[in-house]
């Protein structure tokens, strides 16, 4: 493959300690026996795709250099830091990295050993993703977190401790049960630990797990409106608190946006190797085997997801998300509307306080970012 210009990795680490009943992503409890095997086939995945990527006419690789990394799952923070000494050694074979290579490693609150955090800072990673989802403990046992309010605390105590100033806490919002006064608490607590980075988004149901059945009744759960006033309530104090708005669902202190997430929604290329990992390069997107034994067993194979054809739609949706904007001359180019009609819609969704004209730029506010697809297929 020639001239490959994406600086972003993903690697993907599948095993988790519990399967929370939400989640959807690839990622399994109960398999740590298998770390072993993984991180073989991780290691093989990643030197047989980067010697078909980079190697020259003449034998040769040229080192592709790298602007940021991040290692999510799963529970990356489940794995030795021995594995991960053994993945770095197989990526410096092929990569070199930025001296300011931004490299996240996602945590789960009741998995921060001192020792594992020693180890990552060792190998260069340099910002924390924990999975905190909420600062109250009848929410987290909705959501089926077997981890306490405290273990999150304790995370954060151990990642300062690391040395590590750059974390991020994630937190899931609109989760039944929730009031106004129990988020409000949560966000004005989560601020106490003065964290660089805040996201945080809407408890989705998923096709196939245990919550689509325990919430089939839609009623269950909290109304759109409700949510929108929980959204709404967050970035109006992490405002408030000089954090920047700079993607639907993220919020930073300036200087602290995630390079790796915003790479991503400028649509920019990026590598990706793991189970159920996607990748795009030269605007082609594969994605590998999402089962973990399949994948442990056949770690080259990955299949085509789409073609150039869906990329115009998917950058648009992609940079819709960042306050920097998105092109209006790209809605013209891949609406079915009428110039007219599209400036009427303009002015219409302008009026209802969605989005702002700028530069011949479009940009949605907070009430607009919170239905950022609805106002895409509007326009398109
Ligand atoms: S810890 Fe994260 S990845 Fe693991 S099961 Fe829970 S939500 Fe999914």
């Amino acid at each position: 493959m020639q001239n490959i210009k994406a600086e972003s990795i993903y690697i993907h680490i599948p095993f988790c300690k519990t399967k929370c009943p939400y989640c959807d992503f690839a990622s399994w409890a109960k398999k740590e026996h298998l770390i072993d095997q993984y991180f073989e086939s991780l290691i093989s995945e990643i030197r047989t795709k980067c010697e078909a990527y980079f190697i020259s006419p003449t034998g040769s690789y040229s080192k592709k250099n790298i602007q940021t990394i991040f290692i999510g799952g799963g529970t990356p923070s489940l794995v030795e830091p021995k594995y991960y000494k053994k993945l770095f050694a197989e990526l410096n074979q092929f990569f070199t990295f930025d001296k300011a290579c931004e490299i996240t490693m996602e945590l789960n609150p009741g998995t921060a050993r001192d020792d594992f955090l020693e180890g990552y800072t060792n190998l260069g990673i340099n910002r924390i993703s924990i999975g905190a989802q909420s600062f109250n403990e009848n929410i987290l046992s909705t959501l089926g977190r077997k981890h306490s309010v405290d273990e999150t605390i304790e995370a954060i105590f151990k990642i300062k401790k690391a040395g590590i100033i750059n974390f991020n806490l994630d937190f899931i919002y609109a989760v039944p049960g929730i009031t106004k006064e129990i988020w409000k608490e949560t966000i004005l607590r989560a601020l106490e630990f003065e964290p660089k980075h805040i996201s945080s988004y809407s408890l989705s149901i998923e096709p196939n797990t245990p919550f689509e059945l325990i919430y089939k009744n839609p009623k269950l759960l909290p109304t759109d409106d409700f949510s929108f006033d929980l959204y709404f309530e967050l970035c109006s104090i992490l405002k408030e608190n000089n954090f920047t708005h700079y993607e639907v669902s993220n919020f930073a202190k300036p200087g602290y946006e995630s390079k790796h997430n915003i790479n991503y929604w400028l649509a920019k290329d990026f590598f990706a190797f793991g189970t159920g990992a996607h990748r795009c390069l030269n605007n082609l997107r594969t994605s590998n085997h999402k089962d973990l034994e399949t994948y442990i067993s056949y770690p080259n194979i990955e299949n085509i997801i789409d073609f150039h054809t869906d990329l115009k739609f998917e950058k648009i949706m992609l940079n819709s998300r960042l306050n920097t904007g998105f092109e209006l001359d790209l809605i013209k180019e891949i609406s079915s509307r009428s110039k007219k009609e599209i400036s009427t819609l303009l002015n219409d969704l302008s009026n209802d306080g969605y989005l702002e004209l700028l530069n011949n730029k479009i940009h949605l506010t907070d009430k607009g970012l919170f239905v950022n697809n609805e106002i895409l297929l509007k326009l398109t």
